[in-house]
């Protein structure tokens, strides 16, 4: 038609920032389209290349190779995530299997894997200088052309091709049995008296899932964990123990069965990470990230887990009481536990409808998450209405650095709409990058509660600690200081990529914080200190069972992991047996407080991407609780304290081995009892 797509080329915009407002969709998919072809030739023509390798002709051509691929597919994941049109979405369907076989061609390709070794060789024997960054970036990516198998003979890597498709496809049949077992695991109740204790709101849920499936009554449904959030609620003790036993017992046997899919799985990991020289699933796992060994993830799982059961044990006491109360014969069981324990908390706690009108979000956002980040780093936000972001709800704002000067955008697009994803999460749609003189454009997408008319949007607690978590990641790639942008801000391990929005949690928290952001929204009145210190005392609450159930789940999921092929069961049968005696091997099993998630119903491991590495949660944690502690010893809120965690922890990105980073943070290595502090566990 005359006029060249606008992603061939860097947008003109302020920082590169894609004209959103004129955009098409075909454009993304032409760009995604000519994206990958123009990086196939780029590719070759490095492979082809008859100089000697250097950084220049290799490292610096590669990560410029996909340079109109990311450009596009950055700009377009976030519009698809926050407004999943049905054009969008058949776009996006179209792409994903040609962007899987695209890249699985670039990581099992020999002869680029040759030429990196090349310059590999070339810089150990002084023909090539590489910079600290340069040799980061190498290593690491010869380190995951080995990861993915290239350097196995022609019928191993045939297997592994197998297995991985195999894996792809078990993993699809794990997510729709799942889905499909917890639809039918739903608890239908006949007499009304058995919904005691629940709302309106919530009764008119449970009678509408019924009518949708052309039941009389009302119908419970289950959400993905094992405890379920209507326990809390429930008086009828009856309908409590039915619901929680419906949801221990998804997938075992009947209609939905997964127990051959969960051994499919297994075994199918534990032979792909034999034949890649591991010898188990777990290994090859942790080897990615900061943990590097399974032993160092078993050393962390074993500090904790004690005293979590200890804490639940002295939680279990006084929920016993409560329940004494009621009925003096009774004993606690599983099914009791939510229930109690809201009891208790509600002695205790904040009323959210008394805390919400001191909660909004313009104030939050400004004198809050905009607020700490200038009294660390010294940068300012500056809306730019006339910029705008991928979402016209979305609210464009240029950082400066401390002396005035560019540093990014931030973009936010807070409110709920019925074509977003659900949750919460932070994108970058340019990458910062000293090579390509590329400044950072980050986003964080959120599903608050719109405004109602006339009035400010007003947020829950939960969306304040949503809020400052998300922006932290946010930071992370704001504030990032790297050569190649493929390594910039939160590229960077699993186990490793929640620690910086986590640590940044801790200014919601902070006193003098809160009074400056939570005000009320009609009379200006800061929360009361009375408020606050509640608000303060209400984050250790429940931290025994909270901490217990989730590192039960970590330890089965590495239980699984770290069976070879001889130790995994071959039986459905066995299924069962096996992760009572993971759970009693690590003293952690206990009919009060299960898993939060059971082996069946695992999703993480058996149907996304955290298998073996759902243990990551936690040791982000200790680095949070670590790092916290430092900022307290700096006298929290400070500049000096802003510089250098920014200098040696966020500014490094992917470009540095996460822990090397980390020791020139801190000086020391992590110290779980932080940690343990935090969650007030014994020592
Ligand atoms: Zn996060």
């Amino acid at each position: 038609m005359g006029t060249m797509n606008p992603l061939f080329k860097p947008s003109p915009l302020p920082y590169q920032l894609p004209d959103y407002a004129n955009l098409t969709v075909s454009q993304f998919r032409e760009a995604s389209l000519t994206g990958m072809e123009e990086q196939r030739a780029a590719i070759e023509a490095i492979i082809k290349d008859a100089a000697p390798a250097t950084a220049e002709n290799t490292l610096t051509a590669l990560e410029l190779s996909g340079a109109t691929l990311t450009r596009a597919q950055n700009a377009f994941w976030v519009v698809l995530a926050a407004d999943a049109t049905e054009e969008r979405r058949a776009v996006e369907e179209e792409l994903a299997p040609l962007l899987a076989a695209h890249y699985d061609a670039i990581w099992l390709d020999d002869r680029l894997y040759a030429r990196l070794v090349q310059l590999r060789d070339r810089a150990d024997a002084g023909e090539e200088t590489l910079d600290e960054e340069d040799r980061f970036n190498l290593d690491d990516l010869i380190q995951q052309f080995e990861r993915s198998g290239i350097h196995l003979a022609d019928g191993p890597k045939q297997r592994l091709r197998e297995l991985n498709s195999e894996l792809a496809a078990l993993q699809v049949d794990f997510e729709r049995v799942l889905l499909d077992g917890r639809n039918s695991a739903a608890v239908h109740i006949r007499d009304e008296a058995e919904l005691d204790g629940l709302n309106a709101a919530a009764k008119a849920n449970a009678k509408s899932a019924a009518e949708d499936r052309g039941l009389d009554g009302w119908l419970i449904e289950l959400t993905n964990t094992t405890n379920q959030p209507i326990l809390a609620d429930l008086n009828h003790r009856e309908t409590r123990r039915r619901v929680l036993t419906a949801s221990l017992g998804r997938g075992l046997g009947g209609g939905h069965d997964i127990r051959q899919i969960v051994l499919d799985i297994v075994h199918r990991r534990a032979e792909r990470a034999k034949l890649l020289g591991h010898p188990h699933h777990a290994s090859w796992v942790a080897a990615d990230g900061c943990a590097r060994t399974t032993e160092a993830v078993s050393d962390l799982l074993g500090r904790v887990a004690p005293g979590a059961v200890e804490l639940a044990g002295h939680e279990a006491e006084q929920l016993q009481q409560l329940l004494s109360a009621d009925d003096p014969t009774a004993r606690l069981e599983a099914w009791d536990w939510e229930f109690y324990a809201a009891k208790l908390a509600a002695k205790n706690a904040v009323d959210p409808v008394e805390l919400r009108p001191y909660l909004e979000f313009d104030r939050v956002l400004t004198e809050g998450v905009f607020a700490a980040a200038t009294g660390l780093y010294g940068i300012t936000f500056h809306r730019r209405e006339d910029l705008v972001g991928y979402t016209p709800d979305a609210r464009v704002y240029e950082v400066r650095q401390e002396d005035g000067g560019p540093l990014g955008l931030f973009i936010v697009d807070p409110f709920t709409r019925s074509t977003k994803r659900g949750g919460a999460w932070m994108t970058s749609i340019i990458d910062q990058g000293r090579l390509t003189a590329s400044l950072p454009v980050v986003t964080n997408t959120c599903n608050f509660t719109p405004p109602a008319e006339d009035a400010p949007a007003l947020l829950t607690w939960d969306n304040v600690i949503t809020l400052f978590h998300e922006f932290g990641h946010a930071l992370h790639g704001l504030l990032s200081n790297v050569k190649y942008p493929s390594r910039a801000g939160t590229s960077v391990p699993r186990d490793f990529v929640e620690f910086p929005s986590q640590v940044n949690e801790m200014w919601a928290w902070d006193e003098a914080l809160i009074r400056r952001y939570a005000r009320h929204h009609e009379t200006g009145e800061p929360l009361s200190e009375d408020l606050i210190t509640k608000l303060r005392a209400s984050r250790s609450e429940g931290a025994g069972f909270g901490t217990l159930e989730v590192v039960s789940a970590m330890l089965l999921d590495q239980a699984w992991h770290t069976a070879d092929e001889t130790e995994l069961p071959n039986d459905v049968a066995e299924v069962e047996a096996f992760e009572r005696a993971a759970l009693e091997r690590a003293g952690v099993a206990s009919d009060l407080v299960p898993p939060r998630y059971r082996t069946c119903y695992f999703s993480h491991i058996f149907g996304s991407q955290y298998s073996a590495a759902y243990y990551g949660y936690l040791w982000a944690e200790v680095l949070d609780a670590d790092a916290v502690a430092w900022f307290e010893e700096q006298g929290g809120l400070q500049r000096a304290a802003g510089d250098t965690f920014r200098r040696e922890l966020l500014g490094r990105g992917g470009s540095i081995e996460p822990m090397t980073s980390w020791a020139n943070f801190r000086q020391a290595d992590p110290d779980v009892t932080h940690l343990l502090r935090r969650k007030g566990l014994g020592q």
